[in-house]
C-alpha cells in the first residue's frame, strides 16, 4: 500500500508551469516519472517560483514527512525594514529574488532616536542590540511578525589604526517562529574620514579620495557644546565652503569639522556593502536545516585552535565554523572554508612566543 502526503504551502500565484512532485513511499518503491500536472490527492507538490533554488532535483521520493524540504518559507509575506535612509534599494531585490518577500517600509520611523553618526544623538548599547531594537521598531510600526534592520560602525581597523573600516550588521526577526539572526560584514572598502579645517583652505585631495561630490559629506563646528547640530548631506562645493564658514563662525577654536556621511543614502560605497549583506541574509533565511527544514540555518561560531603546522600545538587561528539551527538542537562543526588546515610558525604561541 502506498501512502502518500499532501502539504498545501501558503503560495499566492502558483506558477502554470514549473511544479515540484514529491511523494512519500513507506515501501521503498522507484519513484514515479514526474509529472507537471496531475491531481491534488497523487502527491505532494511544491510550486515555486524561483528554479534557482530547487534544491533537491526535480523529482525525488521521501521516506518521511521530515526529508521534505521547506522551500521559500516567507514566499508571499511582508517584512519590515526599518529605515529611513533608502537601503530598501538594495535589500527589496535580494529578499524577493531568494525568498519572494515583500519588503515594506514604514513611514514616518524615526530611527535616528537609536544614534546618529554624527553624534548628536548617541547610540546607546552594542551595535547588534540596537540592530534588533531597530528591527523590532519597524514591526511595532509596522505591525508585522518579520522585520529586518542594518546598522554600521566605523572606525579605524583594530589592529591597522591608519587604515578606515566598516563594520556591517544585518539583523532578521522573525516573531512567528520565535527567532532572531543577524549576519555581519567587516569590510575595509569604506570612505570614513574625517578633517578639521581651519578657514578657507583648498580640501582638493582629500575630497577625490572621499569620492566627494558622489558621496556626501557632514560639517559642523569643532566644540566642546554637546548640542552642536551638523549640516549634513552635502554634495556641492559651494554648498561645503558656504557650511565650513558656517561652522568655522560658531566655534570657539575658529575650527569646522568635516566628515564624510556615512547615511547609506548619501553613500554608495556602504550601500553596495548593505546589498552585499542582504544578499547573505537572504541566502540563509532560504537554508533550510537539514534537520528539521527550519529557514535560517548557518553558521553562528567559530572555534579556534587551528595547529601549528610545526609543533601540531594549538593556535588562536580559527579551526571551524559552528552551524546552527534556529529552530532544532542540530548542529554542525565543519572545517574552516578556506581549506587552512595548518597554522604558520609565525602564528604559534610556542614556536614563535
Ligand atoms: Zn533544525
Ligand atoms: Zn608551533
Amino acid at each position: 500500500m502506498i501512502h502518500r502526503l499532501i502539504l498545501r504551502y501558503r503560495v499566492r500565484r502558483p506558477p502554470k508551469t514549473l511544479r515540484y512532485e514529491a511523494q512519500a513511499n513507506t515501501q521503498g518503491r522507484p519513484p514515479r516519472a514526474a509529472s507537471p500536472v496531475s491531481s491534488r490527492r497523487s502527491g505532494l507538490r511544491m510550486p515555486l517560483r524561483c528554479p534557482s533554488l530547487l534544491e533537491p532535483p526535480m523529482t525525488k521520493t521521501y521516506m518521511n514527512v521530515s526529508e521534505i524540504p521547506v522551500l521559500k518559507p516567507y514566499f508571499g509575506r511582508k517584512t519590515c525594514l526599518a529605515t529611513k535612509h533608502g537601503k530598501e534599494k538594495v535589500v527589496a531585490r535580494p529578499f524577493r529574488h531568494a525568498l519572494g518577500v515583500e519588503i515594506m517600509v514604514p513611514a514616518d520611523l524615526d530611527t535616528d532616536s537609536l544614534g546618529t553618526f554624527s553624534n548628536e544623538i548617541p547610540r546607546l548599547g552594542k551595535p547588534l542590540d540596537v540592530c534588533f531594537q531597530k528591527a523590532r521598531m519597524g514591526m511595532a510600526a509596522a505591525g508585522l511578525p518579520f522585520g529586518i534592520a542594518n546598522e554600521g560602525s566605523f572606525g579605524p581597523h583594530p589592529s591597522m589604526p591608519f587604515i578606515a573600516s566598516d563594520y556591517e550588521i544585518i539583523a532578521f526577526v522573525d516573531d512567528e517562529r520565535g527567532f532572531s539572526i543577524h549576519e555581519t560584514l567587516f569590510s575595509l572598502k569604506t570612505n570614513y574620514a574625517h578633517r578639521e579645517v581651519c578657514g578657507p583652505v583648498e580640501l582638493d585631495e582629500w575630497l577625490q579620495a572621499v569620492k566627494f561630490p558622489s558621496h556626501g559629506l557632514i560639517v559642523q563646528p569643532k566644540s566642546d557644546n554637546p548640542q552642536i547640530t551638523a549640516e549634513k548631506g552635502i554634495v556641492s562645493l559651494a554648498h561645503l565652503r558656504a557650511a565650513i564658514a558656517r561652522a568655522t563662525a560658531r566655534s570657539e577654536r575658529a575650527t569646522a569639522l568635516v566628515a564624510t556621511d556615512m547615511r547609506a543614502h548619501f553613500n554608495p560605497t556602504r550601500m553596495a556593502l548593505i546589498r552585499r549583506l542582504a544578499f547573505r541574509m537572504a541566502r540563509r533565511l532560504a537554508t533550510p536545516c537539514p534537520s528539521c527544514q527550519a529557514p535560517g540555518w548557518g553558521m553562528t561560531g567559530q572555534s579556534k585552535g587551528l595547529p601549528c603546522k610545526e609543533c601540531g600545538m594549538p593556535t588562536e587561528m580559527i579551526l571551524s565554523e559552528i552551524f546552527t539551527c534556529t529552530a532544532c538542537t542540530h548542529r554542525e562543526e565543519r572545517p574552516r572554508l578556506d581549506g587552512l588546515r595548518e597554522a604558520p610558525i609565525d602564528r604559534c604561541p610556542c614556536c614563535n612566543p
